[in-house]
């Protein structure tokens, strides 16, 4: 195997966050055959973690137990396959794939330009922004298995919905066949500028955050329901609700774990009581608290 194996390793330099507590041991695979044989060696009962760029994780501070694969800067093959089709491995990052299908002349990717996690995570995520969504340009993934087995799906068989994809059993995104349509270069460089713009505009992109915290409710906004109900600014520890989104939480400089998840659980209780309504985490809580 010619990974490189870390063990306890910090997972906060990993995390949009800044924050978490260390991965027992950490893989970084050398590319996916790499991988998958990796996978075949680990015990039956290893807990087994996909890690993309960590841009929508929470990682407590006791960190994780068994084996984190990180796939940042890893699975990072990219290529055009068919007239409208691109491969695309799982540790590439979204703003690369946004790039890649906009120089070929194909639409249909520019909302990826915006979103600071993999393609891996953005399929796991069905991440979305100002109208796009990841499985919408999906036409078939390749997956793993927690033995190393690989298979290759068509988009049909997974339940999509809003920010989730059921249909995955104990199995991981390799990559990803995606399909586009023709479009124009230059219109779908100005429509990401205008993303990015307006992205800039509107939300703490300098600071360590997760993005949205939690999922906006059916005909609703989160943002909106946390602002109203008083909660711009309001911090636990060194987790901050930011005052530019309300649906951030922006890491201070000192945040741990520990202080975004109470602030967190604070914030859903006060929605709660205030405006009736029980919002969702979008982010993703994993790992033992310290
Ligand atoms: C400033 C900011 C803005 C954001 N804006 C948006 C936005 O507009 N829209 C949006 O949807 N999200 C947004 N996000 C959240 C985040 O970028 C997305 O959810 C993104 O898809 C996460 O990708 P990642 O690689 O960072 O995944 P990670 O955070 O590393 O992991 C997230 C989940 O995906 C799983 N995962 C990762 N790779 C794989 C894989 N290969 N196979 C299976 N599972 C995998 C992980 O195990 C975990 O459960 C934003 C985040 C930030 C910090």
């Amino acid at each position: 195997m010619s990974g490189i194996l870390l063990k306890n390793e910090p997972l906060a330099k990993y995390t949009s966050w800044r924050v978490g507590g260390p991965a027992e041991q950490m893989y970084l695979p050398e590319g996916k055959e790499d991988l998958v044989e990796f996978l075949a060696t680990l015990p039956e009962q290893e807990h087994i973690f996909w890690l993309g760029l960590g841009s929508n994780l929470l990682v407590r501070d006791g960190g994780i137990a068994g084996t984190v694969i990180n796939t940042r800067g890893r699975l990072k093959g990219m290529q055009l396959i068919d007239t409208y089709k691109v491969y695309v491995e799982a540790g590439v990052p979204c703003a690369h794939v946004a790039r890649f299908c906009t120089d070929l002349g194909l639409t249909g990717a520019e909302f990826l330009a915006g979103i600071p996690g993999t393609m891996g995570g953005a399929l796991r995520m069905n991440a979305g922004a100002f109208g796009g969504e990841t499985w919408n340009i999906v036409d078939s993934v390749e997956l793993v298995d927690a033995r190393g087995k690989v298979s290759k799906r068509g988009a049909e068989k997974f339940e999509v919905a809003y920010r989730s994809v059921k249909g995955l059993g104990d199995e991981w995104f390799l990559s990803v066949e995606l399909i586009l349509k023709k479009g124009e270069s230059e219109q779908s460089q100005q429509k990401i500028k205008a993303l990015l713009e307006k992205r800039a505009l509107t939300q703490p992109t300098n600071k360590p955050t997760c993005g949205s915290v939690f999922m906006n409710p059916p005909g609703d906004y989160a943002a909106r329901l946390i602002e109203n109900s008083g909660l711009k600014g309001y911090a636990v520890g060194g987790a901050c609700v930011s005052e530019k989104h309300a649906n951030f939480i922006e890491n201070t400089g000192h945040a741990t774990a520990a202080d975004i998840e109470e602030l967190i659980e604070y914030v859903q209780q006060q929605v709660e009581q205030k405006q009736g309504v029980s919002l969702q985490t979008e982010v993703c809580s994993v790992g033992e608290a310290s």
